[in-house]
């Protein structure tokens, strides 16, 4: 899709540390890690939201997330997927995305305090 920043990173138009891909599904680093091992998994295909994405596509980004956890060797420590949804979920490119994160005992940030007024 125009003017997608991850759209580009698929074309090849602008650069990404990829760490996997296969025809349908791509990894790379993120560029703004929030933790020792911070990979981004995309669908290749524009897709907005995981609104927006089908069970089918959910399967293959299933393998390929688990198969992107063992290659950067959190498979067994641990680690968190994550893809935020929209305004209230802060979802700041609109090209479905979820996060990989690991490679450290991940805090659960500014949802710690588990109090729903704070968590803003
Ligand atoms: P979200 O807030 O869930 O939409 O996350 C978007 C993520 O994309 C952020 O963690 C950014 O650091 C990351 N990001 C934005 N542009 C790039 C880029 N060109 N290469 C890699 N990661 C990016």
């Amino acid at each position: 899709m125009k003017d997608c920043i991850f759209c580009k990173i698929v074309a090849g138009k602008i650069p990404a540390n990829i760490i996997s891909e296969n025809p349908d599904f791509l990894a790379f680093h993120d560029i703004n890690p929030k933790a020792p091992v911070h990979i981004l998994i995309i669908p290749k295909n524009h897709i907005k939201d995981f609104n927006e994405v089908s069970p089918e596509i959910m399967a293959g980004l299933t393998k390929f997330a688990q198969e992107v956890a063992k290659i950067v060797g959190v498979n067994q420590s641990g680690y968190r997927l994550i893809t935020n949804i929209g305004h209230n979920g802060g979802q700041e490119v609109n090209h479905l995305h979820f996060h990989l994160m690991g490679g450290a005992k991940l805090k659960w940030h500014h949802l710690a305090d588990s109090d729903p007024k704070t968590a803003l």
